[in-house]
């Protein structure tokens, strides 16, 4: 059993040969129609296709005036990707612990995180569960800061009933297979910022405006537009993006009331006011349980299994560039030690939860200090 299987079939494969077959291949009608159907899901003022999460994440930080040398905070638990797209504007991430009932940010340290160079405030969606953004937008407002946020996992999430990506200055989706939705590789970034938006256009596509017979080239901009070709698979998967978040919601809460039950198990939490995406389903386990040795024994039950994600403080180019010691990042630490996900999507049946829940039960036990 794998952690995710993207729901994909007919649509999209007619989708890409029409494109195909159509001779314009890169961004076009298509991308434009993707992010008019994006839009019109999240009520976002503005959407922008780019290649990846990444670098939509980079693009944005460029856009809102990020520069060498300044600083941005992020959660301490996150994929690389987040501190990567810092790093590469040349500024420096500053990791924040995270509260580990939702593996977000915490609120109550961020401002203390806040410098004279603090540029923006990143906070990640943490497996599709917003973070507590009216805390965060205080903190921010208070410095006069923009907010990103990372909503890579979190396309469908819900905070207060608006949507994941909209709550904050600008936001960025990913349409890896792995996410909610996907085109194979992908992002977009949305934001209500009329002059961001404009900015995050011409540096998307070389930082060019087109002129009357040709372009003109007024930024040393990227390419990260998205082709039509995947575009094309994102517009129909837009199509089943109901089906797909309230499966997965569904799923996942057929999960938890099976594994609930199993000793050193902490199943994930939804607070008040907020609607979960479960891009992964993610459980805490105890201390005494060995949470690799429980990957492994997943794995010879033929089902797989990972970490949550990553302290990125432990990853070695982290730990040799900024040395920061794991009691500065007790919960981001103890999160990347005993988080564990299991294969989670709306394809899922009730047997093969069955399945899950049992091997899970097995695999505690053979992996816990009595
Ligand atoms: C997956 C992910 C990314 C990177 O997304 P890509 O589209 O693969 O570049 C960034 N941040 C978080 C939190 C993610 O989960």
């Amino acid at each position: 059993m794998r952690l995710n299987i993207p729901l994909t079939g007919a649509p999209e494969v007619d989708a890409v040969r029409e494109v195909i077959e159509s001779g314009y291949l890169t961004q076009g009608a298509k991308t434009a129609a993707f992010e008019d159907a994006v839009r019109g899901y999240t009520a976002a003022r503005h959407a922008a296709a780019v290649s990846s999460a990444t670098t939509g994440l980079h693009l944005a930080l460029v856009a809102l005036g990020v520069q060498p040398g300044d600083e941005v905070v992020i959660p301490g638990f996150s994929f690389p990707a987040t501190a990567n797209a810092v790093i590469q504007q040349g500024a420096t991430p500053v990791f924040v612990d995270i509260d580990e009932a939702t593996f977000n940010l915490d609120p109550a340290l961020l401002d203390a995180a806040v410098t004279d160079r603090t540029r923006a405030i990143m906070p990640v969606h943490a497996f599709g569960l917003c973070a507590d953004m009216d805390a965060i937008n205080a903190v921010a407002a208070r410095h006069d800061l923009p907010v990103l946020e990372d909503a890579a996992c979190a396309l469908g999430g819900t905070y207060g009933g608006r949507h994941a990506g909209t709550l904050g200055t600008a936001g960025v989706y990913s349409f890896h297979p792995r996410k909610i939705i996907t085109t194979a590789e992908g992002g977009m970034i949305t934001t209500d910022d009329d002059e961001l938006a404009k900015r995050i256009a011409v540096l998307r596509a070389h930082g060019a405006v087109r002129g009357e017979l040709y372009m003109e080239f007024v930024e040393a901009g990227f390419n990260y537009r998205l082709s039509d070709v995947h575009a094309a698979i994102g517009l129909a998967q837009m199509t089943r993006i109901d089906d797909i978040v309230s499966g997965r919601r569904r799923a996942a809460s057929e999960l938890t009331s099976r594994v609930s039950g199993i000793e050193g198990v902490q199943v994930p939490t939804e607070p008040a006011g907020t609607a979960h995406t479960f891009q992964s389903y993610v459980v805490l386990l105890d201390d005494r349980i060995d949470r690799d040795e429980v990957i492994r024994r997943m794995r010879t039950r033929d089902i797989e299994t990972t970490l949550g994600t990553y302290g990125m403080h432990l990853q070695p180019y982290f730990r040799e560039r900024f040395g920061i010691p794991d009691e500065a990042l007790p919960h981001t630490t103890r999160a990347h030690h005993q988080a564990l996900t299991l294969p989670l999507y709306p394809q899922l049946t009730e047997d093969d939860m069955d399945a899950i829940a049992d091997a899970l039960r097995l695999s505690i036990e053979e992996s816990t200090t009595r």
